[in-house]
Order: structure tokens, then C-alpha cells, then sequence
């Protein structure tokens, strides 16, 4: 099947911590800038398996910019949707590790370029042709993107097309009020959604429900695929056959050297919608997603650990779970 995938939101550099718990209100090293924001990371990880996919952003018209829509464009990320912007700079991130997995972030998003991405942005010749539209929970950051989420939402979907939704939760972003509603709206038209498991609580009706219960209430609400990514665990589908009832799977994570975490989430969820809208089963995407994913944590850099298709076959074929 013929698709083409788009996907809107941050795109921006990001700061590394040189040492574990470093801290933010002291002098450090950090290493950058990199290439980061979760849908630019999605997007990356599509166009190296070598699937079409437009990116709408907005960068300043700054060197960081410069650098942000080169890498994409090298990728093979369709940058006609990138816009540079007169009003603002590049966003910027400085991110510190704490335990293996924990990060603290200081983000410069709302008020950078891609802060002002907006309604006018989302050009509907660049959408004309796409069949899937991602969305992520981190990029619901101003009134203006949400406005621009929602005409490509519209527009995918009065074609008929289909919509993934990876909520992406950042505790820094929580006190951002047009988020938590805009949440809902996506869930309604979600076919693919990809939470993570400290996620999964926020979309449970009660305390007492466990994930199982949740997935099934919103499987049976019209979600057709779900994720729960369980990081060095591996994820867990949920999808209801043919007569109604439960499917499930789950796949181990792969022992890696961990060395970042972040794009994990990113380029597992790419991996898994492209290769489904490709026409691969569920547990074949859920194979390639569970290698996209461990590929990622191994390399240094949000966007460092993206992979070609060449290269998920080739780890999948020589790394065996233990
Ligand atoms: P984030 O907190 O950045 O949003 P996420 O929760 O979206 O991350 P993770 O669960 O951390 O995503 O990672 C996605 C997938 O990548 C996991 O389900 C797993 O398949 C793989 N993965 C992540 N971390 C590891 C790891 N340390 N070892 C092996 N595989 C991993
Ligand atoms: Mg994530």
C-alpha cells in the first residue's frame, strides 16, 4: 500500500550533561548542539527505513535552523514544512541524567520558532498526498500548535487516513492548560496509540484499573493498535481480533549498552506505524520497533540512533534476547 506519513511540532537542539547528575544551577560540561524534538526524531526514523514523510516546524533563521533542516533534509525528511521564522530563534533543550533512565530538562520551546508554529503553517499542498498524520503529546506546547495539529488532523482524516498518538508526557510540561484538553480530542480520533507505561494511569478511568483494563475500555472505545513501551522491558500490544476479544503480544527488550535513553519512545513508535502502514503484521512490526528502539538507547544523541531498515535486519538477525 502506497502512504505517506506527516507529523508537526518541536524541532530543536539539544544540550547534553557530560556527567551523570549534574546539575543545572552549576557550572558543567555539556556536549551538543544535536538535532532533537520528538516528532523530528519520529520523522528521521521514518525517512531512513525509506518511507515518505513531511515535517512541519519552524526554526529561527539562525545557524541552529541551518543545522536542524540539513540533517533532516539528509535523512531523507521532506523539509517543505519547515518554515524559518523571523520572530524567533531556534529552540533549544539542556538535558541532565540522573539515574540510568531519569532526565531533567530545561526546555526553551514555547517561546522559541517553533513556538510560533501555527494554523498558517500547515500548508495543504504539502498534505494533499498524506495518509498518516503522528501526533505527539510533547508538541501540544501552545494554543498555535495545537491550532495546526487539528487542521492536519481535519484534513487526514476527512480523507480517510488514519492517526497515531504517542502522549509523550513531560512532567515539565504539565501546568500547559490547552494540553490536557487537547488530549482528549486526539484520543477520539486515535487508530495507533503508543503510550509509555508510566503513562498508562492517565488514561485509566479508575485507581483500580490495571493496564490490560485500560487498553481494552479504549480499544473497545475505536483504537485499533496499542503500544505500552516498557523501555529495557521491551512493550506490550493490545488489539482486539476478529470476534471482539483481546489480542495480546509482548516482545523483551533487547540487552544494549544504554547509553541515552531519549528518542527511544520516538523511533520505536516511527518503526512500528511505518512498517504497519507498510503491511507487515503486527509482531513483525512489533520485532522491527523493539530493534529500532534498543538501537537508539545505544547510541549518544536524541537522533544519533535512528536506523535504516538494512540496519534492523541486521541487528535482528545477530542479537538474540536473552
Ligand atoms: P520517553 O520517556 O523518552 O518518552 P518512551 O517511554 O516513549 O520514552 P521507552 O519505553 O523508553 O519509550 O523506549 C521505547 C522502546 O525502546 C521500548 O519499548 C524498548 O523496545 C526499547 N528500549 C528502550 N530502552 C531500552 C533499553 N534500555 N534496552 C533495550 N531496549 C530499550
Ligand atoms: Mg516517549
Amino acid at each position: 500500500m502506497r502512504f505517506k506519513i506527516c507529523t508537526i511540532g518541536e524541532l530543536l537542539v539539544e544540550f547534553l550533561a557530560k556527567e551523570q547528575n549534574q546539575r543545572f544551577d552549576q557550572a558543567g560540561e555539556f556536549i551538543g548542539p544535536f538535532v532533537s524534538g520528538a516528532p523530528a526524531i519520529f520523522a528521521d526514523q521514518v525517512a531512513k527505513l525509506g518511507f515518505p514523510v513531511v515535517f512541519f516546524s519552524c526554526v529561527g533563521k539562525d545557524i541552529f535552523g541551518k543545522m536542524c533542516i540539513h540533517r533532516l533534509n539528509s535523512d531523507g525528511v521532506i523539509i517543505d514544512g519547515i518554515t524559518p521564522h523571523n520572530k524567533a530563534n531556534t529552540g533549544s533543550a539542556f538535558v541532565t541524567y540522573k539515574a540510568s533512565s531519569e532526565r531533567d530538562f530545561i526546555f526553551n520551546i514555547p517561546n522559541s520558532a517553533c513556538g510560533l508554529l501555527s494554523f498558517n503553517h500547515i500548508n495543504e499542498n504539502l498534505l494533499r498526498d498524506c495518509t498518516h498524520l503522528h501526533v505527539m503529546g510533547s508538541s501540544l506546547y501552545s494554543f498555535r500548535v495545537i491550532d495546526a495539529i487539528r487542521k492536519a488532523l481535519d484534513i487526514i482524516k476527512s480523507k480517510g487516513g488514519t492517526i497515531s498518538f504517542d502522549p509523550n508526557l513531560r512532567k515539565e510540561m504539565f501546568d500547559i492548560p490547552e494540553m490536557e484538553q487537547s488530549f482528549d480530542y486526539i484520543m477520539e480520533y486515535t487508530d495507533i496509540f503508543l503510550p509509555s507505561e508510566s503513562e498508562v494511569s492517565y488514561f485509566a478511568n479508575d485507581n483500580n484499573e490495571n493496564e490490560q483494563q485500560t487498553m481494552f475500555a479504549l480499544l473497545k472505545k475505536g483504537v485499533k493498535h496499542i503500544v505500552v513501551k516498557g523501555g529495557s522491558k521491551g512493550a506490550n500490544y493490545y488489539g482486539l481480533n476478529e470476534q471482539g476479544y483481546l489480542q495480546t503480544l509482548h516482545v523483551d527488550g533487547y540487552k544494549v549498552n544504554s547509553v541515552d535513553p531519549t528518542g527511544a519512545g520516538d523511533c520505536f513508535g516511527a518503526t512500528f506505524v511505518s512498517l504497519l502502514l507498510a503491511g507487515y503484521s503486527v509482531e513483525q512490526a512489533l520485532q522491527y520497533a523493539n530493534a529500532s528502539g534498543a538501537l537508539a538507547v545505544s547510541k549518544k544523541g536524541p537522533m544519533e540512533g535512528t536506523s535504516t531498515l538494512a540496519e534492523l535486519k541486521h541487528f535482528l538477525f545477530h542479537t538474540s534476547i536473552e
